[in-house]
């Protein structure tokens, strides 16, 4: 039969019996939401799937707004007069299942911290992933070290393991794993291959609130762990951020520097300051929202992982569509965002920028992710800066550069499409939005090329 030879009725009822037929097969799947289905694209003038706003970030309660006044009021807003800092701290360390926790002003600065009282400085090496925001290797140049990429796997969206070795040198000190999209990178081999070059691990988790690795949280699987609390976080409140870790020593040494180096437990003085510092500290107010924030964060975090869950259920078998895969020790996955893959050749080679219209025209927002930022200014920038060329042989800036080739990760920031975490925090139907989008411009792939 000919598409011509039926009215618009019989045709959508013989596409949806088709589509409903493929899906029994395990080809593709169907709608979730029926009555939304196929259709013109929303971007050629049809129906948009949805028209409804996804859940606005940040979300909270009552329960912060007594203590925010009454800190206030007291005018005791910094942590040298009052505990709600501490308390705070005491919670997290708890909740995260570490020994201590120092609260910085952001997350790039509990970073700044970890290689500070690490020792990671001038002329050292630090592993990282190209992968990443920005602040994850800001914070290594920031310390007057090279940020070593290793290429991404693209799977996982994560540091590629296996590549990380080849790129160890008598110069390298740190391996700075992200968990990146809050999604747990490969803690046993990224452990083991410190453990056997003695080098320290700090994990940037500020992604990762409460994603485990093997039943333990991000954030403990290394030397130190840091986190964010910035605006978009799970666990927001404005600005902010934190240092955990199960070394006393090592975190008297975080408290002493984020508080202008002043004596702290083993961190001890003759007379007057003993270690050089800077001021770090967070506010009591932000420490009130947190201690709010707090309670919400175990049950949103099983309402993403829900969610996501179910997206994926709803999406991996669409051609051209690839979650994300998860190393085998991840036992829970954070979702600060929900990554897959787009291959255009299975969507009539729609590019990238197309299909992501396409998506938010039907009232999906979603987003390209990072890019490949090693190739932006800032590497060339730092490389050619007079703290860089008077700490670096002429020689090792020169094979610095050559070595900036990352094609995996390339690939990865060119196919990549990502949700925002709070796409996850609503009902079953906003999912089903999602999925019967992205169903929807696939079935019309011819029309969109
Ligand atoms: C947010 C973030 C940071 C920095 O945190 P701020 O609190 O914004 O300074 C560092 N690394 C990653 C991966 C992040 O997402």
């Amino acid at each position: 039969m000919n598409k011509k030879d039926l009215n618009r009725r019989e045709f959508l009822n013989a596409a949806s019996a088709a589509s409903l037929a493929a899906a029994a097969s395990g080809a593709i799947p169907a709608y979730g939401n029926v009555s939304k289905k196929a259709g013109k694209p929303a971007i050629l003038g049809g129906k948009p799937v949805r028209t409804k706003a996804f859940l606005r970030w940040p979300v909270w309660d009552k329960s912060a707004e007594e203590p925010v006044l009454s800190i206030l009021r007291s005018g005791n807003w910094y942590r040298g007069r009052g505990d709600t800092v501490s308390k705070f701290e005491e919670q997290y360390a708890k909740l995260m299942g570490a020994k201590r926790c120092v609260c910085t002003v952001n997350g790039t600065n509990a970073l700044l911290t970890a290689l500070n009282v690490l020792d990671i400085g001038v002329g050292d090496e630090v592993i990282v992933s190209p992968y990443t925001f920005i602040a994850t290797y800001n914070v290594v140049f920031g310390s007057c070290a090279l940020p070593v990429f290793v290429d991404t796997d693209p799977e996982t969206f994560q540091i590629n393991p296996d590549k990380i070795e080849e790129r160890i040198n008598e110069n390298t000190r740190a391996i700075l794993p992200v968990h990146i999209l809050g999604l747990p990178a490969n803690m046993d081999k990224i452990n083991a291959i410190a453990k056997k070059h003695n080098l320290v691990v700090i994990e940037d988790a500020c992604q990762a609130w409460l994603a485990e690795w093997r039943g333990k949280k991000c954030g403990t699987l290394g030397d130190l762990g840091c986190f964010s609390f910035q605006n978009s976080k799970h666990l927001p409140c404005g600005e902010g951020g934190a240092v955990i870790g199960n070394d006393d020593e090592v975190m008297d040494r975080c408290y002493s520097y984020h508080n202008c180096g002043r004596p702290f437990g083993s961190v001890k003085a003759t007379s007057g300051y003993p270690i050089i510092g800077t001021n770090r500290r967070m506010t009591e107010y932000q420490a009130a929202i947190l201690l709010s924030q707090i309670k919400r964060l175990e049950k949103d975090a099983q309402k993403r992982t829900m969610n996501a869950d179910y997206l994926t259920s709803r999406i991996k078998d669409i051609p051209g569509i690839l979650p994300a895969k998860f190393y085998d020790g991840v036992t829970r996955a954070a979702y600060h965002l929900y990554p897959f893959r787009y291959k255009k050749e299975h969507f009539n080679d729609i590019p990238r920028s197309r299909f992501l219209s396409a998506l938010s025209a039907e009232g999906i927002p979603c987003s390209s992710g990072y890019g490949p930022q090693y190739k932006d200014g800032v590497v060339e920038a730092v490389l050619n800066s007079r703290n860089f060329k008077r700490s670096f042989s002429k020689a090792r800036l020169a094979k610095y550069r050559r070595e900036l080739h990352y094609p995996e990760n390339d690939q990865l920031c060119k196919e990549a499409v990502w949700f925002t975490q709070n796409m996850l925090l609503g009902t079953k139907r906003d999912i089903d939005d999602i999925a019967d989008a992205i169903l929807k411009i696939y079935e019309n792939r011819d029309k969109l090329s």
